[in-house]
């Protein structure tokens, strides 16, 4: 029943064994590059999200089971042009990172918060959910198959995308039959380079309410590429979303989370239909709670940002999501007026970005137990 085809599963699955049933069903077979690709990859100098590991997992959701979980070497994916994906984009994924301390030990940021979020999504976009013991196990295994790929170097990262699609057939607007769930993951350094400048949006939104934006699904990104290239020929990287019936209210940052810090008060938007619970915004909101730092999760107003930045009062911009943790936002341009944000000693941006690096790197303590040893 067991078929062990791989040395290093052994002892993890008798560890499974002895509390639980399920890995004896998922026996994750693992069929090994003929050549790794890592002599090619130059890991001092690397790009974020655009050189891939040898290995991905992959499964099929068919006939009401997730079938034969595997991983394998990272390759193209074979689909009819009747796949319901091109069609109907029923699409989702995950962001999430794996860390390597000094001795070389593995760790993972709250996962168990991607696979969750996962299943909302799955929900929302008629997906099938995918068990939180098959998305760990998944991506734990990939994970020791592809240890050395997750770079030691400052700011680096082995940057995880967990993701599923339609994969069953048929022109007609329905949920595919069919799916799969694939983990892929890329070696990466820091997500951004250079000063960030956003534009507050009047016109265009990401999302509504009663609609997907709460979601990781791929056509909400799709959405965001041509009004954020309005933008960037005015001149900003990125968009500042506001809600969708009134633009008065700030909701994100690009595919971040936004928070506003208005002399030591720091805010962020609370979580709705619209905004997406981002795991870096809520470890955010907690280390901020038990650093002292006033934090407030209210709506926050486009007229009270730029009376603040009229007035001096408003310190920081910032961005929060896995990719960058945390990217400092040096101005922001709001109808036909564009105001700089001051050059501070002493960021709140950089030290919360260096409390929760530290956690994710086993640098300091994690009182939390955010996390996750693999
Ligand atoms: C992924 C994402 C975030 C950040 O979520 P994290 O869990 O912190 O990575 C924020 N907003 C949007 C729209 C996102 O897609």
């Amino acid at each position: 029943m067991y078929k062990y085809r791989d040395e290093s599963q052994i002892n993890c699955v008798i560890l499974h064994l002895q509390t639980t049933i399920y890995f004896m069903n998922s026996d994750i077979r693992i069929e090994r590059i003929k050549e790794s690709k890592i002599s090619g990859v130059d890991f001092s100098n690397l790009p974020f999200g655009s050189v891939y590991s040898d290995h991905m997992f992959i499964t099929e959701f068919v006939d009401g089971e997730w079938r034969d979980p595997r991983i394998v070497p990272f390759e193209p994916i074979a689909l009819s042009p009747s796949a319901k994906i091109f069609h109907y984009g029923q699409s989702i994924f995950e962001g999430m990172k794996a860390y390597k301390d000094a001795n070389d030990d593995m760790f993972l940021f709250r996962p168990l918060e991607n696979g969750r979020r996962l299943n909302k999504s799955a929900s929302r976009l008629m997906m099938p959910e995918v068990p939180e013991e098959l998305f760990m196990d998944g991506l734990k295994s990939l994970l020791k198959v592809d240890s050395d790929w997750i770079p030691t170097t400052d700011g680096s990262s082995l940057y995880i995308r967990p993701f599923m699609f339609a994969s069953g057939n048929g022109f007609h607007a329905s949920p595919a039959d069919a799916y799969t769930f694939v983990i892929a993951t890329a070696p990466s350094g820091p997500y951004f380079g250079g000063e960030v400048r956003v534009l507050i949006e009047e016109k265009y939104a990401r999302a509504a309410n009663g609609g997907v934006g709460y979601a990781k699904a791929g056509g909400n990104y799709a959405a965001q590429f041509y009004p954020t290239h309005l933008a960037s020929k005015k001149g900003f990287n990125q968009v500042i979303w506001t809600d969708d019936n009134t633009h008065e209210y700030i909701e994100e940052a690009g595919a971040m989370n936004v928070f506003v810090r208005i002399n030591d008060t720091l805010l962020t938007s609370p979580t709705s239909d619209r905004i997406l619970d981002g795991v870096t915004r809520k470890s955010i909101i907690q280390l901020a709670a038990d650093l002292g730092i006033n934090t407030e999760v209210r709506k926050i107003t486009v007229k009270e940002v730029v009376a603040a930045a009229k007035d001096g009062s408003l310190k920081e911009i910032f961005g929060a999501g896995t990719a960058a943790v945390i990217s400092p936002i040096a101005g922001f341009g709001y109808k036909e007026e564009t105001f700089t944000l001051p050059v501070l000693e002493e960021p709140m941006a950089a030290f919360l970005k260096k409390k929760i690096t530290d956690i994710q790197t086993n640098k300091a303590e994690d009182p939390y137990g955010w996390r996750v040893q693999v």
